[in-house]
């Protein structure tokens, strides 16, 4: 058997392990493969052994590398951060969630460009729990002011939060921030702000996934777990 094969095996098989074990039920939890810096021989053959959800994290790679895969993915996420002046090229690829919208300005940007195509976009919001200086989100206090102004925006539908723990040997120092993301998560959904929904928590890499689930993860990103070490330049 195939090296992907047996990753997509094992990593299955520890979600559904420490699903079972915080009494949740595996099938509420979406793998995302993130395939930013693989070789489309990886990603294809990712898809053919059903892998249904692939995220990346460039437009321009998307761009280049999608139309070139044998099979479509069933679905694309979007997860990195986005410019604004990419929005447009991004939503013809038909994203079916961009999990990194970071400020109030780029929401406004996809909710234009999906009114002009006559469609509502889903998306989540990306909140910089760890409050580094290098990661882009919105910071917990301010996206509470923002939300209501989101909450307008007749082009995208809010289906919940984003996050990224940070780089650390020991992935026990992420559960603070996942846990923060559930919490702002709960909070923001009490306020019952109209075209807010909160059921959706995108957190969770391949070092720190285990926790992210034990913490309320819905869309896991991972991808070294998947196919191994990114490569530059792949294309
Ligand atoms: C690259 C990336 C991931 C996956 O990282 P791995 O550690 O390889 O699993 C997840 N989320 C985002 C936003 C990324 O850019």
């Amino acid at each position: 058997m195939s090296l992907i094969y047996e990753n997509i095996v094992s990593v299955n098989n520890r979600i559904t392990a420490i699903a079972i074990q915080c009494g949740r039920n595996p099938q509420d939890i979406v793998l995302v493969a993130i395939t930013k810096k693989q070789p489309l021989e990886k990603i294809s053959e990712a898809i053919s052994l059903g892998i249904e959800h692939i995220g990346e994290n460039r437009v321009q790679e998307a761009i280049s590398k999608l139309p070139l895969l044998q099979r479509q993915p069933p679905f694309f996420h979007f997860v990195g951060h986005l410019q604004t002046n990419k929005v447009k090229a991004l939503l013809r690829l038909k994203p079916c969630l961009i999990h990194s919208v970071d400020s109030l300005h780029l929401a406004e940007c996809i909710s234009d460009a999906a009114l002009n195509e006559n469609y509502i976009q889903d998306i989540l919001l990306q909140i910089n729990t760890t409050q580094e200086t290098q990661k882009s989100g919105f910071s917990p206090s301010e996206i509470v002011n923002s939300l209501h102004k989101i909450s307008e925006l007749k082009g995208i539908a809010v289906k919940g939060l984003m996050t990224m723990g940070r780089f650390t040997d020991n992935p026990e120092d992420n559960r603070p921030y996942f846990r923060a993301l559930k919490h702002l998560a709960a909070k923001l959904d009490s306020a019952e702000i109209s075209n807010i929904e909160m059921n959706l928590l995108s957190m969770g890499m391949t070092d720190d996934f285990e926790i992210a689930i034990a913490e309320g993860a819905t869309h896991l990103r991972i991808g070294t777990a998947i196919f191994g070490p990114r490569t530059e330049g792949v294309l």
